[in-house]
């Protein structure tokens, strides 16, 4: 079983909202540098990575376990975690992604924080409730995003979700005294029609409702939709799998989802919103707090401070490879790097068998020779 080597890991979470100590641990240059780290080759992705798993407390996407592989490298720790409908082509990325954290360099900071929202799986709407306004009261988050279109749900399970978690947001926030109304967001994973779509937007826009994300696949439909609801509307899919052009979307969307791991590591997602002239949102794919990491510092680069972002999936996770998972604190996520605690992250590997942990590496090997080698190389050499 690999095992990381040299200095014991430590999580570093003491140092969230340092100002001017974005290294947390590592000498600053390791962090912000102009000076490339080193090209790694396969071999050194692969010399002290860890399968993980790591338990949730819901299921999610289908899943009760999220699985991965952390990389380990002079930068610190990266987070390899595509899931396992992603083709290896897809993956690709996120093997960027994992080695920019581990063997290049992340942007400077722009701000120490920034604001999160809290994410609602498709549970039954009690259950929806609780996650309310355990946000609300233990998290200190005012938007909510609220997965909705889950195959095999209607129309109604929806909107009774939307509708319970309106009243419990709206309930918790009144009863710590915060001003003005929570925000929700909807998810829909493209899971609609165009119809279908059309016909719960008119319903579920009554709730209040920030922006609908990828309501349906098809850019056609987006375009469609968008003249017949009054709803914002936000691509997620369309990016991060579609792979479509910016310049495409300006007339589809009003909001733009930019997630580390697919889009290629921190300085791809910079540069792939450069020029977008909507609002961004930085989400996660319920990493762990090595991934969110990444996310935060993503969201920490931004010209334009961003909206709340939707990285505070640490609440769904029943164990981390940290002590303690990486949620947020009065709405708010700190810029930082994370580093394993160690008997965390020894857990997390013996959820797998050896198989299983296998598979990690495979999968790893596969998408680096199916594209994640040159992402991989432009990942590090971004960092110039
Ligand atoms: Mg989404």
């Amino acid at each position: 079983m690999p095992t990381p080597s040299g200095a014991p890991p430590t999580s570093d979470s003491s140092l969230v909202g340092r100002e001017h100590d974005f290294g947390f641990g590592l000498p600053p240059e390791r962090v912000t540098s102009t000076v490339p780290s080193t090209m790694p080759e396969l071999a050194d992705l692969l010399h002290d990575a860890v399968p993980f798993a790591l338990p949730l407390t819901r299921s999610f996407r289908g899943l009760q376990m999220r699985e991965g592989l952390l990389i380990r490298g002079p930068s610190g720790w990266g987070e390899f975690a595509p899931f396992e409908d992603y083709t290896s082509q897809q993956a690709a990325p996120w093997l960027a992604a994992a080695a920019e954290a581990a063997f290049g360099t992340w942007p400077q900071p722009q701000r120490v924080e920034v604001p999160v929202n809290a994410i609602i799986p498709a549970v039954h709407a009690d259950d929806a409730a609780a996650i309310a306004r355990s946000a609300v009261l233990d998290h200190g988050c005012t938007t909510v995003k609220v997965k909705i279109a889950a195959p095999g749900e209607r129309l109604a399970d929806d909107e009774a979700r939307v509708a319970s978690v309106r009243d419990a947001i709206d309930v918790a926030m009144r009863g710590v005294g915060r001003e003005g109304r929570g925000k929700i967001r909807l998810d829909a994973n493209a899971g609609w029609t165009l119809d279908e779509a059309a016909r719960a937007l008119a319903r579920l826009v009554a709730y209040d409702i920030d922006y609908v994300e990828q309501p349906c696949g098809e850019l056609e439909d987006l375009q469609r939709l968008r003249e017949q609801v009054e709803v914002r509307i936000a691509v997620d899919e369309s990016v991060r799998i579609g792979g479509v052009a910016m310049g495409e979307l300006e007339s589809i969307a009003d909001v733009v989802i930019v997630k580390v791991g697919p889009i290629g590591g921190v300085r791809a997602g910079l540069r792939l919103v450069q020029d977008w002239p909507g609002e961004v949102v930085v989400s996660g794919a319920l990493d762990s707090a090595v991934g969110l990491a990444a996310g935060v510092t993503l969201a920490t680069a931004l010209p334009r401070a961003p909206g709340a972002c939707g990285l505070g999936t640490g609440a769904l996770l029943a164990e981390d490879v940290v002590s303690t998972p990486l949620v947020p604190v009065d709405g708010m996520l700190g810029v930082q790097r994370v580093s394993p605690d160690l008997d965390a992250l020894m857990r997390a590997r013996g959820r797998l068998d050896d198989d299983q942990a296998r598979h990690w590496r495979e999968r790893a090997v596969e998408v680096w020779h199916s594209g994640g080698a040159e992402l991989v190389e432009q990942a590090i050499a971004g960092g110039v």
